[in-house]
């Protein structure tokens, strides 16, 4: 391991100055630690942002959620206006990791998490992603629980946060302390598709501080359901995020995102415009999953996640359907 040094952030503008040459932000440290001892990430400086004072969640007047950057993943999935408003998230979150590892991780950490290819883990082996046109060996070697839409031939890795679906999902927007001031970056915006250049998983530039996440009022019913190898402490292999509104019959208003299934959390606009102004019959279900699937190019071995995420579509909008 390369010696580093640790320093504690007092505020957002001295985590800014302190993140030069060779730093990176630490929340939790669930992932980054668990990358320095793997020797996948190697920086020279540690800036702890877990300690600064973005640690609430606020409910606004209209339902909307601010959720602080700083704010635990335990401790996110536990609150009681995110459970009741926007039980898609709380699910989500609760569907992540083990309880030890959502009292230390934090929500800009979990939106940062680096994919868990086994191929970008291991240092010894090629990998564009951690070292730029070194090639990409899951395309043709492991890739049973890697990506089936928006691949590239240089990377076919998918994101892992259960988090960012359902974020994406519930039209939320990202607070972003930058070296030109604060903006908001519409959730959708946050993560890219991996393109020729699989290094960059945002479109956050060097320094940026995620200070919170902005949630819009929901106002339907929704849920999260995650299909994943073991019954915990496993990432999806496809997840769904969902959101149903039916008045008289038919589809008022509809949200839907999905995980593991791409480089970033995939939100599945195709199915949702199928769907509004439609009956919520199994017929019309299945057809707005297979219209959103068309897209997907699966790989040698991970083409059972097409017919798993057309089922986990129509099954979580089917129960959403009888909640309404
Ligand atoms: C065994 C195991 C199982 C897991 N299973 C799941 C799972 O099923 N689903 C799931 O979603 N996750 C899972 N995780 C991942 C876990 O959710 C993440 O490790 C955690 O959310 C990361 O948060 P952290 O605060 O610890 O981030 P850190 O490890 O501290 O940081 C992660 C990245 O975010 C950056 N960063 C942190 N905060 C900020 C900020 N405010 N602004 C800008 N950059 C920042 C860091 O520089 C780093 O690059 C699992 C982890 C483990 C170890
Ligand atoms: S899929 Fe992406 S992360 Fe995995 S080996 Fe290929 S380039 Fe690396």
């Amino acid at each position: 391991m390369r010696p580093f040094t640790y320093e504690r952030a007092t505020s957002a503008a001295d985590a800014l100055r302190r993140h030069h040459d060779g730093a990176v932000y630490l929340g939790g440290g669930t992932n980054l630690v668990d990358l320095m001892r793997l020797g996948v990430e190697e920086p020279t400086r540690l800036v702890d942002v877990a300690h600064l004072p973005y640690d609430r969640i606020e409910l606004r007047p209209d339902g909307g959620l601010v959720v602080g950057a700083a704010v635990t993943n335990s401790a996110l999935s536990a609150d009681r206006t995110v459970r009741e408003g926007h039980p898609v998230l709380a699910q989500a979150v609760l569907a992540g990791a083990s309880g030890q590892i959502r009292n230390l991780a934090t929500v800009g950490g979990n939106l940062l998490q680096r994919t868990r290819c086994s191929y970008f883990q291991d240092a010894s082996k090629p990998c564009n992603k951690r070292d730029p046109g070194s090639g990409c060996p899951a395309r043709e070697g492991e890739h049973h629980n890697l990506a089936i839409l928006g691949h590239s031939d240089a990377c076919v890795a998918t994101h892992p946060s259960d988090m960012a679906v359902a974020l994406a999902a519930l039209d939320a927007s990202v607070r972003v302390q930058g070296r030109g001031g604060e903006r908001t970056i519409p959730f959708e915006d946050l993560h890219r598709l991996p393109g020729d250049e699989p290094q960059r998983d945002t479109t956050l530039e060097p320094g940026d501080l995620i200070t919170a996440v902005e949630v819009p009022a929901l106002g339907m019913p929704s849920r999260y359901r995650k299909v994943r190898e073991r019954a915990s402490f496993a990432f999806a292999l496809v997840s769904v995020a969902a959101a149903l509104d039916v008045a008289d019959g038919r589809i008022r208003d509809v949200r839907l995102a999905l995980g593991g299934v791409a480089h970033k959390p995939w939100r599945a606009r195709r199915a949702e415009e199928a769907l509004r102004g439609a009956e919520p019959t199994e017929e019309s279900l299945l057809r707005a999953a297979e219209a959103e699937l068309e897209a997907a190019e699966p790989l040698r071995d991970n083409a059972y996640k097409v017919p798993l995420a057309r089922n986990l579509i129509v099954r979580t909008l089917t129960e959403l359907g009888e909640d309404s």
